[in-house]
């Protein structure tokens, strides 16, 4: 019986069963495809994404995909350069999704289990049992990263509220048969206005429109190679011409979240707890956040270490950064709604980012590296992971009984790195109290708790 089990086996479901391995648990994925998608929602990992993958060793992997370095993000395609952020990645990677899951997955112990998905889950007070592909699997814990429409969300009934869409937006990879001279040549930031044309690898082009044939039809109609023929040549003339459409699906601007990241023995990770609208390249980059920040709290739990509260703090971390995309996401939006009034806002907003102050300050929340967890003190991009899952301890001694839980490096400058990169000491008095807040009381009070007992 593995230790936790883990619904969906996209980018965040793959790393958080990472995470969970790495600390040396037992972890089943249960996926729905049979197969690895080929497809690519996302087309960019941000730069504190860029950073956990590295630290990980899984950047290698992915770098042979990459297909740009953009020097920044953008606020509703309005540019926001990332040259001056203090990270050794100052820029967005251009690489499709499907690779940056291909590259996690490989490197799981447990090959993921396809054909899965999960259509039941129940839990008591020992643990979960999952109903999957018509066979019961049973663990300690399930997380459900199982993507915005989560099934697990729905089987345990899971508030989540927020705003509904307003507008319905396609997406589709298509080849050209005929274009203008020019048009869709270069990887840029999508521009203003919810639409843009992007060359992709291997001739094909990525297409998002939202005009008023995308609001008629609604969000279930089928997409054909006509209504995108007639959305491009409404964009770009009658010079262009659709080949194959070899992969469509809509979206829209609904804004939700999970009330509570934690139900019972069920954690909610990546889209099955949030779901926005991908504007600004957050969505991805959430859920692999939310991966890394939950692995090690869960791995502790299991382990019977965990201090009170630890596991309950992924949801008080974790949330305000979500709510704080959700809220980015519905502004930006707005922004690119083509009513006069919103591009006026949309000017003034476009003179208030110029300035460095703003721009600054936006560029260190689109990039991640703004995160900044109240009980932490940043990140520390210096203090590679330790490869066993462990907290790392720089420039000091450790007091005894933490070693299973702590790996030690000399260094000039003290601090306590959380297995996610964060920093929970930082030098001074209070080692001893962050240990104990993060990673639980010494092996030594555990067993005089357990001789007392
Ligand atoms: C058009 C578009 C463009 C985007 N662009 C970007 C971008 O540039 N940057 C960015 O950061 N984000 C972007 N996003 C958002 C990003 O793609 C998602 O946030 C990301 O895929 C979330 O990963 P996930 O693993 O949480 O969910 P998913 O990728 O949805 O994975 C969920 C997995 O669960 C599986 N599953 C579903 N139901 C079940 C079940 N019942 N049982 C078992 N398995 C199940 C699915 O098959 C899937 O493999 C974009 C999204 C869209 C729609």
């Amino acid at each position: 019986m593995p230790d936790v089990l883990v619904a969906g086996g996209g980018p965040t479901g793959l790393l958080a069963a990472f995470e969970l391995e790495r600390a040396g648990l037992d972890v089943l994925v249960l996926e729905r495809d049979a197969r690895p998608a080929t497809q690519s929602k996302a087309l960019g990992l941000q730069p504190r994404s860029v950073e956990v993958l590295a630290d990980r060793g899984l950047l290698a992997a992915i770098e042979p995909h990459v297909e740009a370095r953009l020097p920044g993000g953008h606020f509703s395609g309005i540019p926001i350069d990332y040259s001056d952020l203090p990270t050794p990645f100052p820029f967005q990677l251009g690489v499709e999704q499907a690779y940056v899951a291909a590259a996690i997955e490989a490197r799981l112990r447990t090959p993921v289990r396809r054909d899965a998905a999960v259509t039941a889950v129940e839990q008591d007070a020992d643990g979960v049992t999952v109903t999957a592909g018509g066979h019961d699997y049973r663990a300690g814990w399930l997380v459900a990263a199982d993507g915005g429409h989560s099934t697990v969300r729905t089987l345990l009934g899971a508030a989540f509220p927020g705003t509904p869409a307003r507008f319905s937006l396609l997406v589709a990879d298509v080849t050209l048969a005929r274009k203008p001279a020019g048009l869709g040549e270069d990887w840029q930031l999508p521009s203003a206005g919810p639409g843009f044309l992007l060359p992709l690898s291997g001739g094909r082009h990525r297409v998002v429109v939202a005009g008023e044939e995308q609001q008629r039809l609604g969000r279930d109609a089928p997409v054909t190679a006509g209504e995108l023929q007639r959305a491009l040549t409404a964009a770009h003339g009658p010079g262009i011409e659709v080949g194959q459409v070899l992969w469509a699906s809509r979206f829209g601007d609904a804004a939700r979240q999970v009330e509570r990241y934690r139900h019972g023995r069920v954690l909610y990770a990546g889209d099955a707890a949030h779901v926005h609208l991908p504007i600004g390249g957050q969505g991805l980059n959430l859920g692999l956040q939310d991966a890394v920040n939950l692995g090690w709290k869960l791995a502790a739990q299991v382990r019977g270490h965990a201090p009170g509260g630890l596991l309950d703090s992924y949801h008080d971390e974790r949330h305000p950064v979500a709510a704080r995309v959700l809220l980015s996401t519905r502004a930006q939006g707005v922004l690119g709604i083509p009513d006069p009034d919103a591009m006026a806002v949309r000017e003034i907003i476009t003179g208030l980012l110029a300035t460095a102050d703003a721009r600054r300050a936006t560029a260190l929340e689109l990039s991640g590296l703004g995160i900044g967890y109240p009980a932490t003190f940043g990140r520390a991009t210096d203090v590679p992971a330790s490869p066993d899952g462990r907290a790392v301890l720089v420039g000091a001694p450790l007091p005894e009984g933490w070693a299973d839980r702590v790996e030690t490096r000399d260094g000039p400058r003290p601090r306590l790195v959380r297995p996610d990169g964060y920093v929970a000491w930082a030098g001074g008095p209070g080692l001893d109290t962050a240990l104990e807040q993060w990673f639980g009381p010494p092996v030594e009070s555990l067993v005089d708790t357990a001789g007392a007992a």
